[in-house]
């Protein structure tokens, strides 16, 4: 099963991904966290990649494609994988399909989160109050202000890459504001769809 899920950060992708990975077999293949690895490894690519990640911008498409591509060959992949954070451009996307294809491969199912953001920001607002009520530090994630850049930052990526895929007819939607279940359920649905 290979599958791309998007949606913004609180959307539920980490306990999707989980779920899947534990039902399917497959790794997640989260490239910011593999570019956070190398900056904290001091790798060459960790070192070129840091500021661009400080600054908020994205990593040059050479850099994200060739850690992709190393990843997929790794055997734990063989069977398929969970895209999150790739692809963010067109580039990214075309490379995608060019190296699946290079393999006889291609995408199961690329599904996408969609929730209300309003919501999502009032959420972490209100995590946010209650801990420092609690007396407790507030997550850097969870800094309402770092939030709506992560948001904005994402809303941009998407932008680019769920037209892509809508238009060449691949681009699944759930309601990602529904219980987690129900949003399993749908995700079930579509990858069972996708096999038959
Ligand atoms: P994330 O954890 O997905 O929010 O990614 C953290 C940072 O890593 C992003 O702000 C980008 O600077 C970089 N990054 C992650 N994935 C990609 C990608 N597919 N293309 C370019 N830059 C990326």
């Amino acid at each position: 099963m290979r599958m791309i899920l998007l949606g913004p950060p609180a959307a539920g992708k980490g306990t999707q991904s989980k779920r899947l990975m534990d039902a399917y077999g497959i790794p997640q293949l989260a490239t910011g966290d593999m570019l956070r690895a190398a900056v904290a490894a001091g790798t060459p690519i960790g070192i070129q990649a840091k500021a661009v990640m400080e600054g908020g911008g994205l990593v040059s498409d050479d850099i994200v494609i060739g850690i992709i591509a190393e990843r997929i060959e790794h055997e734990d992949a063989r069977k398929g994988f969970i895209l999150d954070g790739f692809p963010r451009t067109v580039a990214q996307a075309e490379a995608l399909d060019e190296m699946l294809a290079a393999k006889g491969l291609k995408l199961d199912a690329v599904i996408e989160l969609v929730v209300d953001q309003t919501a999502l920001v009032q959420r972490v607002m209100t995590r946010a109050a209650e801990t420092q009520a609690r007396g407790e530090p507030v997550r850097k994630d969870d800094d309402p202000e770092i939030f709506k850049t992560r948001l904005a930052a994402h809303n941009r990526d998407t932008a680019v890459v769920a037209p892509f895929y809508d238009q060449r007819g691949a681009l699944k939607r759930i309601d990602g504001m529904q219980p987690i279940d129900v949003v399993s359920a749908g995700i079930d649905q579509i990858l069972h769809a996708a096999k038959h």
